[in-house]
């Protein structure tokens, strides 16, 4: 490579000369006319190849994780050099191990390409400059654990960015990888750490410079973007969730969360919060990898985080309670049975009602740990009143769908009665009628044949009481409120309730009505051939104390 003379051409020697005296980067200047080119200053390639960029390729100095999103640009290098471009600049971050780096660092590629009067490219000045911590962390490469100026960096950019759109609308965008810790444990953290590095070298190629992104935490990565139509928002998440989902092979989810700003004088921090927010909002949801911050969700999501806090202590301190609503004859008006429902008696917020805290117990499977105890509770209640010498009335227990397929929901039970040793009837089983009828039926006819009377809860509220009813032998049919109270209030709806009371009787299922809360609903279902009831015309769910009294006095 001794042709230099159109370079020296073209670069005058003061040039050259202050490019050589640049102690902070290194200079290429590359005639791709005649494919030489000549180093500045430092020397990281030799000297003998045609394309520079390749050459930076073919000596092993980047990251193998950066290697793709580096062979992207030098092809939009190369369509530059061949086609002629509309920029006359092209640049890309990335992440090298040059001469005395001890590690991969971030350096910057600028890319100027010098056109000649007939517009073709003839000539590049490649520019190679190693990033400060400070800047790699605004990048994205580093987190925020490496650098204590780096919050403040980002911040910064968002204001410069904020400042220049002052005419567009503002989204933050948070995204992580769902159960992250799982790629972790199954291919090891070294391909943890791949994947992350894969997110942020290639949303240095995607991103430009008006769209400042940074990784927050662990798998946490935080874009800040400008707009003017929302849809942009959703086309934007596509592409990088497109870009981005799957590594090599490895299967992943990205999550989503997107706060539109509102108030431009918010410090970013608590806008940045509420892109969080909007993110855990979806977490774990299978039909949705994008929420979108509003401010309802702020208290939901509040009360889901306080609830979630301190759910454990509360086993420990004995805040779950067990409160018995009867279940009467509505011709003798006696109490037949009771169903156990869970209070939560907080020591801050007094009694929370499970309608708060069953579907967060549920969602992150607590709801076994509190079912067990409330079964146990009920377990034990027989057991006082049988030692008591108090006729004991059967009790039914709620059964969350949640562990139905994991948890072996029928030897427990069968402990329990034996450890409290009573007659098997005296404990019912309530479950939600549910879409998912083969597994449920399964379930179901598991405890059937283990001898327990089976509940079919809030029948009529769903959708799939039809077809739950024909696949699945439950014993009892426990019609929802809803179903009651609506259907009540037109001639038409009566006759469908009639209709179902009676069609339950023929295909030998028990029946009872759940919600009653007037003496006229009571006696329409007897006149229907229901007898039996349960709600507040009768009595709300009460301590058991209170509900032993109850039981005395209306029973003997
Ligand atoms: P559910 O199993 O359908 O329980 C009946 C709900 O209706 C109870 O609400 C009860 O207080 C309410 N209710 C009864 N009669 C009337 C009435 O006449 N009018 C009105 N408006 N409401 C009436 P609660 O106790 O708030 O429980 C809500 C749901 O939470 C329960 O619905 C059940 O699905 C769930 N749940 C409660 N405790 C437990 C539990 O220990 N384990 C499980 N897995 N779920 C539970
Ligand atoms: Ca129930
Ligand atoms: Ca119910």
């Amino acid at each position: 490579m001794n042709n230099t003379n159109s370079l020296s051409d073209r670069f005058s020697d003061f040039v050259i000369r202050s490019l050589e005296n640049d102690k902070k980067s290194i200079h290429i200047l590359w005639d791709c006319c005649g494919n030489t080119y000549k180093q500045l200053g430092r020397r990281i390639i030799a000297d003998d190849y045609s394309d520079p960029l390749a050459a930076i390729r073919k000596e092993n100095i980047i990251d193998p994780s950066s290697v793709s999103a580096y062979d992207v640009f030098c092809s939009q290098v190369e369509s530059g050099i061949i086609n002629g471009s509309e920029r006359n600049n092209l640049e890309i971050d990335l992440s090298m191990k040059l001469e005395g780096d001890s590690d991969y660092e971030l350096y910057h590629i600028y890319v100027l390409f010098l056109i000649g009067k007939n517009g073709k490219v003839e000539f590049a000045h490649i520019n190679i400059r190693k990033y400060t911590e400070a800047e790699a962390f605004s990048k994205g490469v580093l987190s925020v654990f490496s650098s204590d100026k780096a919050p403040q960096i980002f911040a910064k950019r968002i204001t410069r960015m904020m400042n220049k759109f002052t005419d567009k609308e503002i989204a933050f965008i948070q995204f992580d990888v769902e159960r992250f810790k799982l790629i972790n444990d199954n291919y090891g953290v070294e391909v943890g750490d791949e994947i992350l590095k894969f997110f942020s070298n290639s949303l240095n190629v995607i991103l430009n410079d008006d769209q400042p992104f940074c990784r927050l935490t662990a798998d946490v990565f935080m874009i800040v973007i400008s707009f003017d139509e929302e849809d942009e928002i959703l086309d934007f998440i596509h592409m990088i969730d497109s870009m981005l989902t799957g590594y090599n092979g490895i299967e992943y989810r990205l999550v989503f969360g997107v706060a539109i700003v509102e108030d431009r004088s918010m410090h970013t921090r608590r806008l940045g919060d509420n892109a969080t927010l909007a993110r855990q909002s979806v977490k774990g949801n299978a039909l949705k990898n994008i929420g979108f911050y509003n401010g309802r969700l702020k208290t939901e999501l509040y009360q889901q985080q306080t609830i979630e806090d301190d759910m454990t202590e509360a086993v420990i301190h004995n805040e779950f309670v067990m409160y018995l609503q009867p279940k009467h004859c509505i011709s003798s008006g006696r109490i037949i049975g009771a169903e156990a429902l869970a209070r939560w008696i907080h020591h801050d917020r007094g009694i929370i009602s499970p309608a708060e805290f069953i579907p967060i117990f549920e969602k992150n499977g607590f709801i076994l740990k509190l079912d067990l105890l409330i079964w146990e509770k009920a377990c034990k209640q027989i057991r006082d009143w049988i030692d008591a010498g108090i006729e004991p009335v059967p009790i039914s227990i709620n059964i969350s769908r949640e562990y139905l397929d994991s948890f072996d929901v029928v030897s427990k039970l069968l402990e329990l009665i034996n450890k409290y040793n009573f007659p098997i009837n005296l404990l019912q089983l309530e479950i939600t009628e549910t879409v998912d009828t083969e597994g449920t039926s399964a379930v179901v006819r598991k405890m059937k044949d283990a001898g327990f009377t089976m509940l079919m809860d809030d029948f009529g509220s769903g959708y799939s009481s039809l077809n739950m009813l024909k696949t699945t032998q439950f014993d009892v049919l426990k019609i929802d409120r809803s179903f009651l109270s609506e259907f009540m209030e037109s001639e038409r709806g009566r006759k469908i309730i009639e209709h179902t009371i009676s069609m339950s009787k023929d295909i030998g299922l028990d029946i009872i009505a759940e919600g009653v809360e007037t003496n006229e609903q009571a006696q329409f279902l007897n006149r229907c051939g229901c007898d039996k009831a349960q709600g507040f015309y009768y009595s709300k769910p009460i301590p058991v104390d209170q509900f032993n009294k109850k039981l005395i006095e209306v029973n003997t």
